[in-house]
């Protein structure tokens, strides 16, 4: 290579360099230029970043300053918390993952009662192991280890279910535990033991028990309602449904009674569930009854307890069973003491008929200590027999009562007379004070009226010695005019009863059973069936008495006021102005007094005929008892007339006998007799008789007294015609109920006795007929009595009802008959004892002078 070309390699070389150089100095420029910028920025940077670090450390330090303030107030909340559940008396407990104890309060660990094991860190199967192993928990007769295992799968299901653990302390502690989402276990133990408590009485108890709340579901039951409602049992879990638990049953068929009207049965026992009332009886499928009591309970739910009243069930209806055979027995009782009675009082009229009759004819001593009994037997079979029968038909509640217009001054007076005989031959006097101002007729039953004076007033005279009987009575206005509260008592002077006694003689068969008693005949049923009879008519009974002192039997009724009949007549006492009452019995002293009284006249009273002789000569009517001490009732008239005393002499006595101005009354200047107890209108009647105003008027010839008798029976017609042979009556008989009409047609008697079953016509028909015949020619009506051995309520009421009056059941007794005639006597008839024997043999008497005779007017 040449030189040149070397010189301009060079050449061109270092140009190159030269220009590279240029370039690099360019760029090395364009660098410096950038950098200084880029210095310039950075520095800009550098300042701001300055400027927002020094800010941000001015806001670190407040955000750390915050931060501190906040973890403070955690700390505080935390331990707020923690005193919290320190306080809580319930167990709680804190366990993290992997079944290690975080923490526990206080509650917890005392359960542990200071086991150092159990603390932070401890796992829980270790706890558990501990506790049975401590002792801690009573695990009764299990296996420990099953125990433990049984304790530890349930703390790894999910949800954990509740547990109930028993203590050794017999505290029950329930143990409800949840994970939370980051695997931790909140434990929380409560202590449940009062609870528990509850429960198991509740489990104890022998009903079944339940509760709903108010939305109907049930809340809790115990195994005894599970029990009973076992088909339903299934269905009975906490929160179900009343009603569905009810459907359940029925589809189980658990309520027989729901069975083919399911539907209609479930509203109705939802109705009573939702509003209970009462209680309700239950059958169930098993058959066993039970009682529902349902309560709401304040905060709208609702208690139930369910008794199991079977046996109560099967006790009623076993009751109820007898109870229906004890009715058809007592009907079938009724029927055949009705049907037996009217049996045997047939032959026994033949019996006691004939053997009244016997005594009458001539008998040795022996015979008529035969016939005596036979007939006494009879009479007191027979008033057993009535007895029995009314109490079996108040029992049967067969009674029943017949009001209708009676005169109870004369209904008395009926009982009194027919009790005069026994009264008579203990020389009782039995009296009547019947208040003046009461007025006498009254509507009600007048046959049991009658029945209930007849026991009381019968008892007085059975039970007394000696002395008075004393019938009073009184009323009460209850409305004026209308109503009167009519108190009647008797009194007696006998034998008197014990007051321990006295609540005992009401009761049935009951009477005062000491040896002085049992001298007296009688069943005892008779004050049982007077109480029985006037509670029934609305009054009330009660007695005073004292031993050995007599008895006071009362009783009150409330009558209405009838239209009275016959008003009393008003006697022509023009003449009369002073009389004279000679009597050594005050009580009949002081009746007398207040009668005559009452009509306006002074009176004297006197108790022996020897004072009053000295007052006679101002007297113008001279009333005397006829017993009395000293100088009886005649020797007073025969001394009065020697004195000169020609003035009416008037004479009280209890024996029918002395009646009539007869022998031994005209003898000794008596005007008129009159039988003790006098009623007021006989009295008054025989003051205007004897009154010299009107003694002028001739007195016409007193025809008999006309007793017609209607009987078909031959052998009972003799009977009747025997009974009345000794009385001053005119007695026709008719053969049956046409014959009957006929006669009281011809014959207008002043008393018929009506035999009711009769062929052809019978009496019920004859009396209809007569009744209307009446009618038509406004006659009063005449008194007809039935004769009949029915003795059946029915057939009372259906012969009161066909008009007659009063009822006589056979087998008749001649007191009866007699009786009866006696009350039913005109006054303007001719006494019915014309030829009066001497005193003590008196016809009318009954023959044996059985002092115990009951009177047997039973009226119906
Ligand atoms: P009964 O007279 O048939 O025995 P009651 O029922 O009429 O039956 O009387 C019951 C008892 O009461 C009588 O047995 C008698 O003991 C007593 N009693 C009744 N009334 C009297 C009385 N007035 N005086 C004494 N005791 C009487």
């Amino acid at each position: 290579m040449d030189m040149p070309e070397r010189l301009a390699n060079e050449r061109r070389k270092r140009l190159a360099a030269e220009r590279l150089l240029d370039q690099k100095s360019r760029e090395l420029f364009e660098a410096n230029r950038r950098l200084a910028q880029h210095a310039r920025t950075l520095s800009d940077e550098i300042i701001e970043t300055r400027q927002t670090a020094e800010e941000l450390r001015g806001q670190n330090s407040l955000v750390l300053s915050e931060l501190a303030e906040v973890s403070q107030e955690a700390d505080v909340a935390k331990q707020r918390l923690w005193d919290s559940l320190e306080t809580v008396k319930d167990g709680f407990a804190l366990f993290d993952a992997q079944d290690r104890l975080v923490i526990a309060n206080r509650a917890y660990l005392s359960v542990f009662d200071g086991l150092e094991a159990v603390m932070p860190g401890v796992r829980y199967d270790e706890i558990v192991r501990l506790t049975v192993e401590e002792g801690i928990v009573d695990i009764g007769d299990r296996d420990p280890l099953g125990w433990i295992e049984n304790m530890l799968t349930r703390w790894h299901e999910e949800p954990v279910p509740p547990r109930v653990i028993r203590l050794w302390s017999g505290d029950y502690i329930k143990l409800v535990d949840r994970r939370t989402p980051s695997g931790d276990m909140v434990c929380l133990s409560m202590n449940i033991t009062e609870m528990m408590r509850m429960w198991a009485a509740v489990e104890a108890i022998p009903d079944g028990f339940v509760l709903y709340d108010h939305d109907d579901r049930l809340v809790m039951c115990n195994d005894r309602y599970r029990d009973f409602y076992a088909e339903s049992a299934p269905a009975m879990q906490p929160g179900n449904r009343f009603e569905d638990i009810l459907r359940f049953g029925i589809e189980k068929g658990q309520y027989p009674e729901a069975q083919g009207r399911e539907e209609e049965w479930l509203s109705e026992r939802l109705n009573r569930h939702h509003s209970p009332e009462g209680m309700i009886e239950q059958r169930l499928a098993d058959g066993r009854w039970l009682r529902i009591l349902e309560e709401r309970t304040p905060d709208g739910g609702l208690v139930g307890l369910r008794v199991d009243i079977t046996e109560q069930k099967r006790q009623q209806e076993a009751l109820d069973r007898a109870r229906v055979a004890a009715e058809a027995a007592n009907r079938a009782k009724s029927a055949f003491l009705a049907n037996m009675s009217h049996e045997l009082r047939t032959p026994m009229n033949g019996v006691v008929g004939m053997a009244e009759l016997l005594c009458e004819t001539e008998l040795n001593e022996e015979q008529r200590l035969y016939s005596q009994t036979i007939k006494e037997s009879g009479e007191a079979l027979l008033s057993l027999l009535n007895d029995v029968l009314d109490y079996s038909k108040i029992e049967a509640d067969k009674l029943q009562l017949h009001p209708e217009p009676f005169d109870l001054e004369r209904t008395i007076y009926e009982i009194v007379m027919l009790l005069q005989a026994p009264a008579r031959d203990k020389q009782l006097d039995v009296l009547i004070d019947y208040d003046m101002f009461l007025p006498t007729w009254f509507t009600g039953d007048r046959g049991r009226v009658r029945q209930v004076l007849t026991n009381l007033i019968g008892n007085a005279v059975k039970f007394t010695a000696q002395g008075h009987v004393l019938v009073r009575v009184v009323g009460f206005e209850v409305e004026e005019g209308a109503v009167q509260q009519v108190h009647i008592t008797v009194e007696d002077t006998g034998i008197g009863i014990a007051e321990d006694m006295q609540e005992h003689i009401f009761g049935e068969f009951n009477q005062v059973e000491d040896q002085q008693n049992r001298k007296f005949e009688g069943t005892g049923l008779g004050l049982a069936i007077t109480k029985r009879l006037i509670e029934m008519m609305g009054g009330e009974i009660w007695l005073e008495s004292e031993k050995g002192e007599g008895a006071c039997f009362g009783f009150r009724l409330p009558l209405p006021v009838a239209e009275e009949r016959d008003a009393l007549p008003s006697p022509q006492t023009a003449e009369v102005r002073h009389v004279l009452v000679v009597d050594d019995q005050e009580v009949n002293r002081t009746i007398l007094e207040r009668q005559l009284s009452q009509l306006g006249l002074d009176v004297t009273c006197h108790v022996t005929a020897e004072t009053a002789l000295g007052d006679a000569a101002s007297a113008d009517l001279i009333l005397t008892d006829h017993r009395m001490p000293g100088m009886d009732g005649y020797a007073f008239a025969r001394a009065l007339r020697r004195s000169g005393y020609a003035g009416p002499i008037l004479m009280l006595t209890s024996n029918p006998s002395h009646l009539g101005r007869t022998g031994e009354n005209a003898e000794s200047g008596i005007d008129l007799v009159l039988q003790k107890p006098v009623l007021r209108r006989a009295l008054y009647e025989a003051i205007s008789t004897v009154t010299p105003a009107i003694a002028p008027k001739p007195v016409p010839p007193l025809r008999q007294m006309r007793v017609l008798a209607a009987e078909d029976n031959r052998t009972n017609r003799l009977v009747l015609q025997k009974m009345v042979s000794g009385l001053n009556v005119d007695m026709r008989f008719a053969a049956d109920g046409n014959e009957a009409i006929a006669a009281f047609r011809d014959s207008r008697p002043d008393l018929i006795f009506m035999d009711i079953s009769m062929p052809e016509c019978d009496g019920k028909e004859a009396t209809g007929a007569i009744r209307r015949i009446e009618a038509e020619e406004g006659d009063l009506p005449v008194p007809i009595v039935a004769l009949t051995a029915h003795a059946l309520q029915g057939d009372a009421e259906e012969i009161l009802a066909a008009g007659l009056d009063a009822c006589l059941t056979k087998p008749l007794r001649k007191s009866d008959i007699l009786g009866t005639i006696e009350a039913h006597h005109p006054e303007t008839c001719a006494p019915l004892h014309p030829d009066a024997p001497e005193a003590g043999t008196d016809p009318a008497a009954a023959p044996d002078g059985d002092a115990e005779a009951q009177p047997r007017l039973r009226a119906i």
